[in-house]
């Protein structure tokens, strides 16, 4: 099967899995090319993506948009999902219980697109991959589990709040290319921390 057989697969799963929590809204899957270098992953659908079934299609996705478009990508040569794949109510935070039921598809979703580099958006988000990392130490930095490089960023969501965070986003972004081409070949670098313990959940 290629992958997006594989991944229509997967679709069809999760849509059928009604023990899912947050069933009242809707699957918002992910999107994008399934052959990219990057992964953004945020935390969880928003009311527009809910709507629309897609994600980061409301004022944050924007930002996410502009940023990418900054650093010369397109939005479909990357691709882009959350933890949780639907909208938890009032844009509360996803609970560990709602984390938990959705990381076994999370993780295949990531083994079947396979992408060098997974770029968490947001502390939710970057905790998953990296329990012990602190995101306003941490973002913009290089981190490696198993195979793949991981770039905790801020959420576009807090950059929208902040001027200063906001452009350490865009600083982010701009080391992206930088970071793909680099790591992209490469099978081990001694200057990113490795986090064996994280493994299972690629
Ligand atoms: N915030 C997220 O974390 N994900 C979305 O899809 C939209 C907003």
């Amino acid at each position: 099967m290629n992958k997006e057989e594989q991944l229509n697969g997967l679709y069809k799963k999760m849509v059928a899995d009604t023990s899912l929590p947050l069933q009242w809204s809707n699957l918002v899957f992910g999107e994008g090319s399934i052959n990219c270098d990057v992964m953004f992953i945020g935390e969880a659908p928003g009311e527009r993506e809910n709507e629309l079934s897609r994600p980061f299609v409301g004022r944050s996705g924007k930002l996410l948009d502009k940023l990418i478009e900054s650093i010369g990508w397109k939005r479909e040569d990357v691709y882009i999902t959350n933890i949780v794949k639907r909208r938890p109510p009032i844009n509360r935070d996803p609970l560990p219980e709602e984390i938990w039921a959705y990381k076994s598809y999370l993780a295949e979703q990531i083994r079947i697109i396979n992408p060098c580099i997974i770029a968490p958006l947001g502390r939710f988000s970057m905790n998953y991959f990296l329990p012990n990392a602190k995101i306003s130490r941490d973002q913009g930095k290089v981190f490696k589990i198993k195979d793949k490089f991981i770039v905790p960023l801020f959420h576009p969501a807090a950059a929208l709040r902040s001027t200063a965070m906001n452009e350490a986003l865009q600083e982010s972004f701009k080391k992206l290319p930088a970071i793909v081409k680099k790591y992209k070949s490469t099978q081990f670098s001694e200057e990113v921390a490795i986090f064996p313990e994280q493994e299972k959940l690629l």
